[in-house]
């Protein structure tokens, strides 16, 4: 699943595409794509035709285009993308939405296989669209306070990767960069969270930024050629993984091989010798 710097890059590109321009009609060819939006197919594609877009926003794995007041809220699920081109190009049979622009310039299409994700118009959701009001601040947002987090963090009472991945606490985290973080903290993804220390706390979330940086800068990480910007591009941050999806292949720490267990119906990647289990671990 996309997580916050996938989703980040998809964000900058419709930013510079699509920001500014005017919808001139919206096509739903599949239901399902806007199964959150109530009021159906017809309503959502009524709702914005004629409707200017201002900006791309994004808080975790949401993104939305703010029209006025209102928003278009999307959410990418597992395999969704929001590809910007030439109106005249083939249509793919994944295509579930068309947004043609009065300009008569590149269209916007939301191509989703595997049907997971989706999209919805919410009206007064310019700012923060209602469905996502939930979801806590991700580490990119004036709103994240590292002091905050850490503290319900520690009050949680549930394993550290557990709580990484808790949109409620902070959101944009899943399991590469939640792995990823923790293998640069030196802590085990089973830790009890009221046995961090601040330090080690203020250590993981100074890790979950720094590694989200560096898969933006290369345009995030793409696992199965899904995770594409809106020209259709893969970023490449896949090959600099330290530990996720690499069992058995060395730590690029101390050469240590890493190490595969069974978590949540996925999979958590550490170096044995650089993350130590806990005594007393929490699932
Ligand atoms: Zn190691």
């Amino acid at each position: 699943m996309p997580e916050l710097p996938e989703v980040e890059t998809v964000r900058r590109g419709l930013d510079l595409h699509v920001s500014g321009r005017t919808i001139e009609a919206v096509q739903v060819l599949h239901p399902r794509a806007v199964r959150r939006h109530p009021a159906g197919p017809a309503d959502f594609e009524a709702a914005l035709a004629g409707r200017s877009l201002d900006a791309a926003r994004r808080r975790g794995k949401y993104l939305w285009l703010s029209a006025g007041e209102d928003g278009l809220l999307a959410h990418l699920g597992m395999s969704g993308q929001l590809l910007v081109g030439e109106p005249e190009r083939p249509l793919s049979p994944h295509v579930r939405v068309v947004f043609a622009f009065k300009d008569g310039g590149p269209d916007l299409r939301f191509t989703d296989q595997r049907t997971f994700g989706h999209m919805c118009f919410v009206p007064g959701g310019a700012e923060l669209p209602g469905p996502i009001a939930h979801i806590a601040p991700d580490p990119y947002e004036a709103a994240f306070d590292p002091g905050v987090v850490a503290a319900r963090l520690r009050a949680r009472r549930t394993g550290i990767k557990r709580a990484l991945l808790d949109q409620t606490l902070v959101s944009g985290i899943g399991n590469i960069y939640a792995d990823e973080a923790l293998w640069r903290a030196g802590l085990h993804w089973a830790r009890p969270t009221e046995t961090l220390s601040k330090p080690e706390v203020s250590r993981l979330l100074a890790a979950v930024r720094d590694v989200m940086d560096e898969a933006l800068a290369v345009g995030g990480t793409s696992f199965d050629a899904l995770y594409v910007n809106v020209n259709g591009e893969s970023g490449y941050f896949d090959r600099a993984l330290a530990v996720y999806g690499r069992e058995h292949l060395p730590c690029a720490r101390c050469g240590t091989p890493v190490r595969r267990d069974a978590f949540m119906n996925r999979s958590s990647y550490t170096c044995p010798r650089c993350q130590p289990r806990p005594r007393r671990a929490r699932y």
